[in-house]
């Protein structure tokens, strides 16, 4: 692209082979479009972000095969023009499949699934479960549909991996009406990234299967579920993504009576009360500063207390859904950490296990400190009666890997 200007020099680090037979991941958000570009036998790829969509001042980071980190602008700022530079970009590379990340399957998907005219369909009318994500995910659809109409594309639900949830854990206790005509249960996100992270687990560890694992993903959005021989049998969000743990801006579990008290008390409407629990709770509600735990925490080590206690929320919220959603597990092999905080924060996670100090579980302090930045590995002691894994998640790798399962390629 003759606009795109370098941003740093080059990466010398990464490893630059070929893209051979590559399958393209699509990420579309409401104001940002994440893609990776993924060799087929998954060893190599080159990725990019378009950010600040909607703005001004939108524009696409990305990568080259030969390491260069460019940047362009987009004009305007529209999805659909972002979409087609990012297409444009990634030309040259002869991807042979499509992949998207989509948020909602509803009850109706349970697996990767083909994009045709009906599953197009059915990701759009599935907008009234996700209402921000879903649409934004069915653009990237159309984009690459209408520049190659012949690259098969295939969708990949946040939801689905959660289908095999039994009805005790995924229905909520309302009349039935609301769940037979209203599809008003519990779904579960986070699904690519509780499979690959359970799944890897399973590989790596010495323990004979079928495994059951606790798997905390704790990044920005926050989730954890319990999953034994591959299948979730519960997990922490529900409906939407706004159930379960303290998340960065979002408030997790409150009583369900606080909509009905804070609309008498203080004549709050829905909307303002919805934007309050989604963009304004969580480590940032508590602390008063940040939804980043690296601030938070910075800020607690030098004495503030409502970061402290932010932390100490976090944290206990942590242990306690852990603990509760080991009565899911008819084994209990181990827990996993993952997502930003959870492949990062030693700290954190040496909080939650103190949390949960009655299911005996017994580590190393300097086998979990070293387990940062991007490494994996376990760090419980040999006689702990549970395994503890960080194991850094990778969605993009693990929608490559159903993309071409479900095309057989
Ligand atoms: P994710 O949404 O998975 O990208 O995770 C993002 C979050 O991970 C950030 O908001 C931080 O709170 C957290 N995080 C990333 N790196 C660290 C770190 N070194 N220490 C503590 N928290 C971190």
């Amino acid at each position: 692209m003759s606009d795109a200007t370098p941003v740093n020099a080059s990466d010398q680090s990464a490893e630059h082979t070929q893209l051979t037979n590559p399958t393209l991941v699509l990420n579309c958000g409401s104001s940002s479009i994440k893609y990776a570009l993924i060799s087929e036998d998954k060893s190599t790829r080159i990725t990019g972000l378009a950010e600040n969509l909607g703005l001004d001042t939108a524009r696409i980071k990305y990568t080259t095969l030969e390491g260069e980190k460019l940047e362009i602008t987009i004009p305007g700022g529209r999805h659909e023009l972002a979409l087609k530079k990012i297409l444009e970009l990634l030309e040259q590379y002869q991807f042979v499949a499509v992949g998207h990340r989509v948020v909602h399957g509803g009850r109706e998907y349970s697996k990767a699934v083909r994009v045709d005219e009906h599953v197009l369909s059915e990701v759009k009318r599935l907008k009234i479960l996700a209402p921000l994500h879903n649409p934004a995910n069915a653009l990237g659809i159309e984009a690459v549909q209408a520049i190659y109409p012949d690259i098969p594309q295939v969708v990949v639900f946040d939801t689905a991996f959660h289908q095999t949830m039994p009805p005790v854990a995924y229905r909520y206790p309302i009349p039935s009406v609301l769940y037979e005509e209203e599809k008003i249960r519990r779904y579960g996100f986070h699904g690519t990234s509780h499979a690959y992270v359970s799944e890897r687990a399973s590989q790596i560890t010495d323990t004979k299967g079928p495994h059951g694992w606790l798997t905390a993903h704790l990044g920005n959005g926050c989730s954890a579920t319990a999953i034994y021989d591959g299948e979730s049998l519960d997990t922490s969000m529900g409906l939407t993504p706004l159930e379960g743990l303290m998340m960065g801006t979002r408030s997790g579990d409150v009583d369900p009576g606080l909509h009905i008290h804070l609309k008498r008390l203080l004549g709050m409407s829905l909307e303002e009360i919805d934007k309050m629990l989604n963009s304004e709770s969580g480590l940032l509600g508590i602390s008063g500063l940040s939804n980043d735990l690296r601030t938070v925490e910075q800020a607690a080590n030098e004495g503030h207390k409502d970061a402290q206690l932010a932390i100490e929320m976090f944290s206990y919220r942590v242990g306690k859904y852990l603990a509760s959603l080991s009565c899911a597990l008819p084994v209990f092999t181990g827990i996993i950490f993952t997502g930003g905080i959870g492949e990062n924060s030693a700290t954190t996670r040496a909080r939650i296990l103190d949390v949960m100090r009655h299911f005996g579980v017994k580590f190393s302090a300097d086998k979990n400190k070293a387990l940062v930045g991007g490494s994996e590995g376990s760090f419980q002691d040999d006689d702990s009666p549970v395994e503890l894994w960080v194991i850094p998640t990778d969605e993009e790798r693990q929608i490559a890997k159903e993309t071409r399962q479900t095309l057989g390629l």
